[in-house]
């Protein structure tokens, strides 16, 4: 069999060529990365709950009308998704302080936001992700004021979709980042959610406990990360059957 084309490879996943054009195969990788790629690990299991739970967020927007990227899942590590133009920015939504807020700010974390607050960086590892206000993202072109009101709008979608299902497994979503991408149907553009929704693209904590089942367990090491997205993926009903992230054979009763 010819061996696929690699379009892209990033920290945590890597594109392929898809079966069709217009379409391009995710597939999620066991790296994690922190603080820009100074801290790296290798996490057995982490990309099989990612393309998961991944999956199961789309899937769940797409039915409510928030238009996105995924389009089916292949397997274990893979999904079939819309090749979409990236727009350059980390769309983040925050609904309580924590990490670079909570520090800029001087915000104890945790503490409730006004409202859910959407910021924008501009996607650049050399220069470290830097918070860009809109008025840069307009004068430099990355995306039109038309473009930003839409963005606006579709992450806060995501965010009243995604704090519904997880306030309803008993999880906190105190902020997440997404990626929009840009489709073409002939003349016509739509903005659409792409990259992935999952635990290491959100904080999510335990209502009860204030448990963190993200990927600060990771940049903060607070226990290990496979069971921490592994909870996440058993409380959405998730976790593909018969998977465990055991090394070993392990006898199921
Ligand atoms: N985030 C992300 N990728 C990034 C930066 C942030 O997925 O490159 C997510 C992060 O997991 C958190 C939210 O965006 O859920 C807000 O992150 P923050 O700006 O507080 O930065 P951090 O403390 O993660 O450096």
């Amino acid at each position: 069999m010819a061996r696929r084309k690699k379009i892209y490879e990033g920290k945590a996943k890597i594109l392929y060529e898809g079966p069709e054009p217009g379409t391009l195969v995710q597939y999620f990788k066991d790296d994690a990365t922190a603080f820009n790629a100074e801290k790296k690990a290798t996490i057995e299991g982490k990309g099989v709950l990612n393309n998961r739970l991944s999956e199961y967020f789309m899937t769940g927007l797409n039915a409510i009308g928030v238009p996105t990227h995924f389009i089916k899942r292949i397997n274990m590590r893979e999904q079939l998704i819309r090749a979409v133009e990236i727009i350059p920015l980390e769309i983040i939504v925050r609904n309580f302080a924590a990490g670079s807020m909570a520090k800029r700010l001087g915000l104890e974390e945790g503490a409730a936001l006004p409202r859910p607050i959407v910021e924008f960086s501009y996607k650049d590892d050399k220069l470290g992700d830097p918070l860009v206000p809109e008025e840069y993202i307009i004068a430099f072109g990355w995306a039109s004021q038309q473009d930003m009101d839409d963005i606006v709008a579709l992450a806060l979608r995501v965010n009243d979709f995604l704090s519904g299902v997880m306030y309803g497994v008993g999880i906190k979503l105190v902020d997440f980042k997404i990626e929009i991408g840009r489709v073409y149907d002939g003349d016509y553009m739509r903005l659409v959610v792409a990259d992935e929704i999952s635990p290491d693209s959100c904080r999510l904590w335990d209502i009860k406990t204030g448990q963190k089942l993200d990927k600060d367990v990771f940049r903060r090491d607070l226990g290990n990360l496979t069971d921490a997205y592994t909870e996440v993926a058993r409380r959405l009903g998730v976790l593909p059957s018969n998977v465990t992230h055991a090394t070993k054979p392990t006898l199921i009763n």
